[in-house]
């Protein structure tokens, strides 16, 4: 750029509005050196934003007299890098999403309040031994010592800056003289995982993994896209870490993303043990603090790996030389508010614009992958064989239809678990729904527990004798008599986990039960101590819900009951049988080891179900073919592509009317190839005191789907109705709720 052009910066600011910024520089700042991804501080409306310079241009959107000055400049290098920039510009492209929005989605917290991307290293204050050892009595005549002594004792893994200032008086001045009398350290813990101290060496490949390794090696330095499909216990990971251990001696960094549940200290150690280099952790329960820490030593290269969730998948890896997708088919990979993403799909776009490999892998891929494999986009790698000497568990549907059934176990199941417990093998239960009961009945007049707010029943939970609602997060007390007709006669209907280990309680007294579902892991080592007793068997009956279904083995575990599939044969939801299929053969993985085949039981009313059938043989592929042939009929994904815009207000019909100016428009521009599938009431109308509609887009060919949305998206914010309505778009819905 010339001395004289006049720059402008072309600015990406969070807000809700299809467009960029235009800004002058601020005062006294050359253009020419301004790199694109640079945070900038503007001042937005009445206030000020932190934004993102996308490009300098020469000519700006509006005139240039209108045009205001930006305050400052926020970076010395660039806090989006041109790699996670082009991938947020591709993301606001095809999901079409205001690309202020993305590019701070992209940004940890603190970079997006305009901190500074210094590392801090978060500070941490700890007893001494010598600390330990003083009475705090001692101290009578300095409080402020005396209580932050109490402070520590109590805290034995230290406390952070925010627990000091949580505590009340003023503290710095008194931690001063702790530390000075040699009573107190403060020390910076780094959020990088230096290399674990024991080296593990891996176990000999079987065959399948070696050729796994060595295709995924011999194509380091170019973009392909592998589909592993190995059962659970195959090996995958195994396979991970060979290839990562390769892609580290060639000085590049590995980005491994996992569902959260599927991020255990387990695991994480696992790599550090193997990988014998540093490594970082990306997941929701860290810090603002932390997560800026784990993103900057991902960003200077200081961390050889990043395993991560969802959100990883934005992380700035200058040497970035390989992506796995551990467990692809995973429903959290794919966001549910905001930025409607899919971390699955921009892995392959990251991994193509980068020319590096990316790994997806599960036991159950989802449809998709396996069509794409199918179709040669992806090259397949399959692990048949569980690893090691493990054996398949062997698999039977129980027929329940006119059988004594005890609280929702079949006496036949009830006769199978004894025989295993009596043998000394485990049995986990999985049923899918937590809670006593899902419904709350009046046995004299019909009437049904009912959320105030949602078209949907109240689940009763026993233990805490409150009825909630598992769609809004609603509770209240448990009615002593119904509302309707006074009659004390209220009755729980249906099963749910915490029913079911009360029933097996009383069903099998002399062995230990343990539940493991959302409420009984709430707080924080209670996942830990319960998995514990079923590994040290002091509990031998394991029942829970899709939380067994990751990250987790119980090698001890014989027999494995499915307690109800019949719901996920006729849902609505067209991806219901898929994720039934998945959520059993994932649970049924979990159980037996070499010495110990396991068993698994299936109880349904539809035991001729042909998806049935297919899953029980657990030829998941035969599975997947046959829903994939029904899919290819009506033209759902993948083949055909969907966009869900869904609308939501207080009033009744403000949705379905926003909805049907929408249709009407999109109509207008008539895009060819594009259906409209609605506007419709949602499955669920009514939810946290919001009525909700949905549109359907569907097209055979993606193009035409988004020549329209390209059309559509940006004038919905000039529509009359889109005051009264908050609406959002999803493209490639992972739900159509
Ligand atoms: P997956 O990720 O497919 O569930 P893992 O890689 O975790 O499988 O392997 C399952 C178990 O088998 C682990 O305990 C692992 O150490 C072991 N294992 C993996 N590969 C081999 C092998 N080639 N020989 C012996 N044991 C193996
Ligand atoms: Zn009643
Ligand atoms: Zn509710």
């Amino acid at each position: 750029m010339t001395q004289d052009a006049p720059g402008f910066l072309r600015i990406a600011i969070p807000a809700p509005l299809q467009r960029s910024f235009d800004y002058l520089p601020p005062a006294g700042v050359e253009i020419a050196e301004l790199r694109s991804g640079t945070r900038v501080r503007v001042p937005f409306g009445r206030g000020q934003a932190v934004g993102v310079l996308l490009q300098c241009v020469t000519e700006a959107a509006v005139e240039a007299a209108r045009l205001r000055r930006a305050i400052e400049i926020l970076d010395d290098s660039p806090a989006v890098t041109e790699e996670i920039l082009q991938l947020c510009l591709w993301s606001a492209g095809y999901y079409h999403h205001p690309i202020g929005e993305v590019v701070a989605a992209a940004l940890p917290t603190l970079l997006r309040q305009g901190r500074s991307q210094r590392d801090s290293g978060v500070r941490h204050w700890s007893l001494t031994a010598a600390g330990h050892a003083i009475d705090i009595e001692q101290l009578r005549r300095s409080p402020r010592q005396a209580a932050l002594l109490a402070l520590l004792k109590r805290h034995e893994g230290g406390v952070d800056r925010a627990r000091l200032d949580a505590h009340g008086d003023p503290w710095q001045a008194a931690m001063r003289t702790l530390i000075a009398k040699g009573w107190v350290v403060m020390e910076e813990r780094s959020a990088l995982l230096a290399s674990a101290s024991a080296f593990e060496h891996g176990p000999s490949l079987n065959a399948d993994q070696q050729q796994a390794v060595d295709t995924l090696t011999g194509s380091l330095g170019e973009f392909q896209a592998f589909l592993l499909y190995g059962v659970t216990g195959s090996g995958k990971t195994e396979v991970y870490l060979r290839v990562i251990e390769q892609v580290l001696r060639q000085g590049k960094q590995a980005l491994v993303l996992v569902p959260e549940i599927g991020l255990t200290p387990q695991l994480v150690e696992r790599f550090r043990r193997r990988l014998q280099q540093p490594l970082v952790v990306l997941h929701s329960a860290l810090s603002d603090r932390e997560r800026l820490d784990a993103w900057l030593a991902a960003r200077t290269g200081r961390a050889a790996v990043v395993i991560g969730t969802r959100s990883a998948v934005f992380t700035p890896l200058p040497e970035i030389g390989l992506i796995i997708v551990d467990e692809e088919h995973d429903l959290s990979y794919k966001q549910q508010d905001g930025l409607r993403y899919s971390a699955r799909d921009l892995a392959l776009i990251r991994a193509r614009n980068a020319g590096i490999p990316v790994l997806l892998a599960s036991a159950t891929p989802s449809l998709e992958s396996l069509y794409n494999a199918e179709q040669s986009r992806y090259r397949l790698l399959r692990l048949p064989e569980r690893a090691g000497a493990a054996l398949h568990p062997s698999m039977q549907l129980l027929d329940v239809r006119s059988r004594p059934m005890q609280d929702g176990l079949s006496e036949l199941l009830l006769t199978r678990m004894r025989q295993h417990l009596d043998a000394g093998g485990q049995t986990l239960l999985f049923l899918n729904r937590r809670g006593f009961a899902p419904t709350l009945l009046c046995h004299d007049c019909g009437w049904i527990a009912q959320c105030r707010r949602c078209d949907a029943r109240m689940t009763l939970h026993h233990a805490q004798q409150r009825l909630r609602c598992h769609h809004c997060g609603a509770e209240r007390a448990i009615d002593s008599a119904c509302p309707a007709c006074d009659s004390a006669d209220l009755r729980a209907l249906g099963q749910g986990t915490e029913r079911m280990e009360q029933a097996l309680r009383q069903a099998f007294p002399e062995v230990g039960v343990v539940r493991i579902d959302r409420d009984s892991t709430r707080r924080k080592g209670e996942m830990q101590a319960r998995l514990d007793s079923i590994h040290d068997g002091s509990n031998r009956i394991l029942v829970g819900t899709q939380m067994l279904a990751k990250g987790h083995h119980f090698p001890d575990v014989t027999l494995v009951g499915v307690i109800d599939t019949d719901q996920g044969l006729f849902s609505a939801d067209f991806r219901a049988g898929e994720r039934m299929a998945q959520l059993v053969l994932q649970v049924a993985g979990r159980a037996g080891r070499a010495d110990k085949p396991g068993e698994v039981l299936i109880q349904t009313h539809f035991p001729n179900h042909p998806l049935l059938q297919l899953l029980v043989q657990q030829d998941y592929y035969r599975f997947a073919a046959a829903a994939l042939a029904e899919r290819a009929e009506v033209g759902l994904p993948p083949f055909g592509c969907l966009a869900l815009l869904r609308a939501e207000a207080p009033a009744r019909d403000a949705p379905q009317q926003f909805l049907q100016q929408v249709a009407e428009r999109a109509q207008a521009y008539r895009v060819r190839g594009v259906e409209l599938l609605g506007p419709v009431a949602a499955p669920m109308e009514r939810r946290q005191g919001r009525y909700r509609s949905q549109l359907l887009l569907q097209a055979a060919e993606r193009a035409d789907l988004h020549r329209l949305l390209a059309q559509l998206v940006p004038s919905l914010e000039s529509l009359k109705q889109t005051r009264k309505v908050r609406w959002s778009l999803d493209v490639d819905p992972m739900d159509l709720m």
